[in-house]
């Protein structure tokens, strides 16, 4: 086609008119997404390395799955008729049109791992750690999101009590390493069968009750009766309080396993609260469930935040998962925590009881005055990472004033003062931080200096 004949398509004069405003647009979050931001990375850092320790200690192996996995392994294993699934789930299908999830929690997904990799070969139990987003489309509000992160232990191929009390013992530690006070609410709603006589018999119960029912409960008595017990309505507390209790509807096994992890419990010293309306939302559970909760007060009078939506963690027993997904049969327990909720827990914890956040820790803070020094002090900066040591430096900052306000604040113990005189030498300024004394020092040597400084060779090891 001869090239004049192209005709150009003229634009639009309204869309030319709104293009400048297209390429300014900003975006907003979707909704209940959120940012984490540097000034909280001293929280996640702390709850990571937590969560690190605490897997390195009682042995759990990191395992990362994939966000999104076939729908239907989300379906099946959490169960239609809960809310997650019902009303929670990210589902959408892929370009090749298959069903598939977002993940909305990780055991199912660690499960899967663990039949797909014929885990079930190795010693047994494999236990298994994780950290990472989960997604439920919820309702946003305080303390929930759609996007937000759990770090959870799982425990596959142990069906003995000790193993769910070594998981809520890893609970336990999480907080208690951190700092913030929590409670443990702990139930056991046994197996199947036994849960199937117990819903009898309290729907037969409610039923009876119905006309006392907030609107919710009338629906949840058809759809998912177990969820009556999590009901908040003033007036279905009445109620609730006289409904049926499922620890009487346990048989001899389930009863032994809930006695010998409460006995576990006393053994290890860990704080527990028994809730007999305690149920958790997942269809795959079975036996001990238990959940972790703020402690708000102080120490000697506790009250806890109850309610759904404040717990910062929970799980429990899930012995029919694995062979439920076509697995061999193999008992499982596992928990996970709650991220966002737990940081915003130890935030407000640290607020009220006036201590200080954690922060980074240098050893000395470079300070470099004019363009020479500049450069000499990125190389420095270099050459004293690589021997180990942690340097704080801002190359934004020009006045000696603002450098050393600077690593005043970061509590370093001491400054490195890199000015042109000392590039044109060959040496660097030393300046203890807390006496203000000054000594200069070779530039080869520094490195030295300083480790003498900080006590690096007393004991003959590093920091
Ligand atoms: P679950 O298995 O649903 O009990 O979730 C375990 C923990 O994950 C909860 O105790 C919360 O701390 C956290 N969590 C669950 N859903 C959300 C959400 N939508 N937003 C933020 N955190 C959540």
């Amino acid at each position: 086609m001869p090239k004049q004949k192209i005709k150009e398509k003229k634009p639009k004069r309204k869309a030319a008119a709104e293009a400048p405003e297209k390429k300014f647009k900003i975006y907003a979050l979707l909704r209940g997404m959120h940012d984490v931001l540097p000034r909280e990375e001293k929280y996640w850092k702390l709850l990571y390395h937590t969560a690190e320790n605490l897997a390195e200690h009682f042995q759990f192996s990191r395992i990362e799955t994939p966000l999104l996995e076939e729908a239907n392994l989300f379906i099946r294993s959490i169960g239609k008729g809960t809310d997650v699934v019902d009303k929670e789930m990210y589902i959408f299908e892929d370009r090749d049109g298959n069903k598939v999830a977002l993940r909305p929690e990780e055991t199912a997904s660690a499960a899967r791992a663990y039949i797909m990799h014929g885990m079930w070969n190795m010693s047994q139990p494999v236990k298994l750690w994780y950290w990472g987003p989960m997604f439920r489309y919820d309702r946003p509000q305080a303390g929930r999101y759609r996007q937000f992160n759990q770090a959870g232990y799982e425990t596959l191929g142990d069906g003995d009590p000790s193993a769910d009390a070594e998981l809520i013992l890893v609970a336990h530690n999480f907080y208690k390493d951190l700092g913030l006070p929590v409670e443990i609410h702990i139930n056991s709603i046994g197996v199947p069968e036994e849960r199937q006589r117990y819903k009898t018999a309290l729907v037969e119960y409610y039923r009876g009750k119905r006309s006392y029912l907030c609107d919710d409960c009338k629906q949840r008595l058809n759809k998912n009766p177990l969820r009556l017990l999590d009901c908040k309505q003033e007036r279905c507390q009445p109620v609730k309080e006289d409904a049926p209790q499922i620890i009487d509807w346990l048989e001899e096994e389930s009863k032994n396993h809930f006695t010998k992890v409460l006995e576990y419990l006393d053994e290890l010293a860990v704080p527990y609260i028994l809730r007999s309306t305690l149920v958790r939302g997942l269809d795959y559970y079975t036996r001990t469930v238990f959940e972790v909760y703020p402690v708000v007060g102080d120490t000697e009078t506790p009250t806890y935040v109850g309610g759904q939506q404040s717990a910062l963690g929970g799980g429990g027993r899930y012995d029919l998962l694995v062979q439920e997904m076509g697995g061999k049969p193999a008992p499982a327990a596992g928990f996970s925590l709650g991220i966002e909720r737990s940081v915003s827990a130890l935030k407000q914890y640290m607020d009220a009881n006036q201590i200080k956040p954690p922060i980074q820790k240098f050893d000395a803070y470079l300070a470099q005055l004019g363009d020479h020094a500049r450069r000499r002090a990125l190389k420095a900066i270099n050459e004293l990472r690589n021997s180990g040591l942690k340097i704080d430096y801002n190359f934004s900052k020009n006045s000696l004033k603002s450098q050393l306000e600077a690593a005043n604040s970061l509590q370093v113990p001491y400054a490195l003062i890199l000015g042109q005189k000392e590039v044109q030498d060959g040496t660097i300024i030393i300046r203890d931080m807390e006496s203000g004394v000054q000594e200069i020092v070779d530039q080869k040597k520094v490195e030295n200096v300083l480790k003498k400084k900080l006590s690096w060779f007393d004991d003959d090891k590093k920091k």
